[in-house]
């Protein structure tokens, strides 16, 4: 079967993820783009990256909490659209514990850092290059120079802390950041740092020539796969208890006899 809709012109950290978990559900997601329905969340995590975008481009001294509460109103009308209100059936109750949440959150942010001291050469950085013959592209919430003058990449993160034994795959995303940012600066940053703002911690590792050449040929050779299923009208499904289990193409997979396992 060919595909009626051209195939992605590029290659995200999350839509690799997705690839790599089950290249049926970038099949579903990324070439048929089949709408998946908006969650909680997603809804509070965008929310959220809403406040500290607004928040970090405001000049250093200005980025207090009360100039980030002070987004909390504007971060409703932006992101929490009627669309998305019903969407995700976001009743009084639902706005009261967003709005509990985030006061949560912005407190134990600010224990994290002080975003007065940040200097950050990006934020919301859109970074698109080719490596090899795999366009590459990815959102970078914040591209930072530390004190040493060493580029260090920032990402806020709303969901709970991993499983420190998979660190791999947590750093996966931010690591293929960094080949972009390599690529695209001609410097590479040292570091990422993940900031889980809902638990008010850190979580840090150093950014090695290894692990940039390592993500990057994951990247190319996913992209050759990718291609390579676009032409035969098909990507396999690899169901897993793992990949399966907060995937919304369940049903459909499972009208399609995929033998999805249970939840
Ligand atoms: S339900 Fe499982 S097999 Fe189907 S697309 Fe999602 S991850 Fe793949």
């Amino acid at each position: 079967m060919a595909f009626e809709q051209p195939l992605p012109k590029s290659l995200s950290p999350s839509r690799l993820a997705d690839f790599q978990a089950c290249p049926r559900r970038y099949q579903h997601a990324s070439v048929e783009r089949i709408p998946q329905p908006a969650s909680y969340a997603s809804a509070k995590g965008r929310f959220v990256h809403y406040i500290f975008e607004q928040l970090m481009k405001l000049d250093g001294p200005a980025r207090t909490i009360d100039a980030a509460r002070n987004f909390v109103e504007p971060a409703l009308a932006s992101v929490i659209t009627p669309d998305v209100r019903q969407e995700i059936g976001l009743d009084e109750a639902g706005e009261a514990r967003l709005l509990a949440e985030t006061a949560v959150i912005l407190e134990r942010y600010f224990t994290m850092e002080d975003p007065r001291n940040v200097t950050s050469e990006g934020i919301e950085l859109r970074v698109g290059v080719t490596v090899g013959e795999t366009p590459l592209f990815g959102i970078l919430d914040r591209l930072d120079r530390d004190d040493d003058g060493n580029l260090v990449i920032v990402d806020y993160k709303t969901g709970s802390l991993p499983n420190r034994n998979f660190d791999s795959q947590t750093f996966a995303n931010a690591e293929l950041y960094a080949v972009l940012c390599e690529e695209k600066l001609g410097e590479r940053p040292t570091k990422i740092r993940l900031l889980y703002v809902s638990q008010g911690e850190t979580l840090e590792r150093p950014v090695s020539e290894v692990v940039i050449k390592a993500r990057a040929g994951a990247a190319t050779n996913a992209w050759e796969k990718i291609n390579r299923y676009y032409d035969d009208g098909n990507f396999p499904a690899t169901p897993s208890k793992s990949a399966c289990r907060f995937c919304s193409f369940r049903d459909l997979c499972r009208s399609q006899g995929v033998p999805v396992p249970p939840r």
